[in-house]
């Protein structure tokens, strides 16, 4: 895929080199280092990130368990595949569901990052895991929002929970928590949570993103970025952190042209996990995020 091509090109590159020395000298270290930093910030990671990152290579790639390697170089190699698995969240993390159903799950991102496609997509994929849930359009900002979400409802065979047409814009709390008691009544075990996004991080919807959440409870938040979003990720990240405190991460559009920057730095920088990745505009374009997965495509 496009995402990661240059990066994944350079770091091959310094690795190459890397490997034709035998013993590395804290030189071959620091010029490895070097690049694998300018590689990185040209991908658009974020410089905090950067840092942190190529500073854990360093001190290990300095240290016994390469100097004392068979392979050194090969060890390098390893040590960076683990920290990029760490920077990607770790371990491959699952939805929680709620002991007593139905779990909610309430997703928020700026407008445009692909939220209501999303609540397709993983509607679609809840139900082929066995899983009976509802979506509940509490994006009563936009237009066509609603409209938007009935449409993907209807092509993931899903149940959509919308305000009465005619009800003025409506209250997004109120339409939450009546879905909630209706899911309760129909026994829908999943209520999938669409909230209003602006094209700017802004207090207003802030303050309504954070209502939707104290009202209804989630046992999910989930952030869902576009990974085109380059080198604001970061700021848009911990704003959605203070805002509503999200619990993972979604990155969409990573069919897309993008260098790959946002998906390294979200999870390092607000510490929490992404979750899945979305990459296309189909309903089937969805899978759950894999971090080793991810980091072997990166340093194949
Ligand atoms: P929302 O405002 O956050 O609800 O965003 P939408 O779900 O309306 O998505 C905005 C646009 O991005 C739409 O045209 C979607 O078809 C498109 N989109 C969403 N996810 C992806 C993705 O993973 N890849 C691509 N290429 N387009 C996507």
């Amino acid at each position: 895929m496009a995402l990661f091509g240059n990066l994944s090109d350079r770091l091959a590159d310094t690795f190459t080199k890397l490997r034709s020395k035998g013993k590395l000298s804290p030189a071959d270290v620091d010029g490895t280092v070097r690049e694998i930093r300018r590689a990185l910030l040209e991908a658009d990671v974020a410089l905090e990130v950067v840092k942190d990152f190529t500073g854990r290579i360093r001190e290990r790639a300095l240290g016994d368990e390469v100097n004392k390697a068979l392979n050194p170089a090969q060890q390098v190699v390893q040590i960076v595949n683990e920290e990029l698995i760490g920077i990607l969240g770790g371990q491959t993390r699952r939805l929680e569901f709620a002991k007593q159903p139905p779990t909610v799950i309430m997703l928020a991102g700026l407008q445009g990052a692909g939220k209501t496609t999303l609540a397709g997509k993983l509607s679609k994929w809840l139900k082929s895991e066995g899983h009976t849930p509802m979506l509940v359009a509490a994006d009563l900002q936009r237009p066509n929002a609603v409209t938007q979400l009935q449409v993907v409802g209807e092509q993931a065979g899903v149940p959509v929970f919308a305000p009465e047409p005619g009800n003025g814009k409506g209250d997004p709390i109120r339409v939450a928590k009546d879905a909630i008691k209706e899911a309760n009544r129909k026994q829908y075990d999943t209520v999938i949570v669409d909230t209003a996004g602006r094209l700017g991080v802004d207090a207003e919807l802030m303050k309504q993103a954070a209502g939707i959440r104290k009202a209804v409870d989630p046992d999910e938040v989930l952030f869902v970025i576009d990974s085109l979003i380059g080198q604001d990720a970061v700021q848009t990240a911990r704003a959605f952190q203070d805002g509503v405190d999200f619990t993972g991460v979604v990155l969409t559009k990573l069919d897309g042209d993008s260098r790959g920057g946002a998906a390294l730095s979200v999870a390092s920088v607000t510490g929490r996990p992404i979750m899945f990745a979305s990459t296309g505009e189909g309903l089937d374009d969805f899978e759950p995020f894999h971090p080793d997965r991810m980091a072997s495509r990166i340093l194949d």
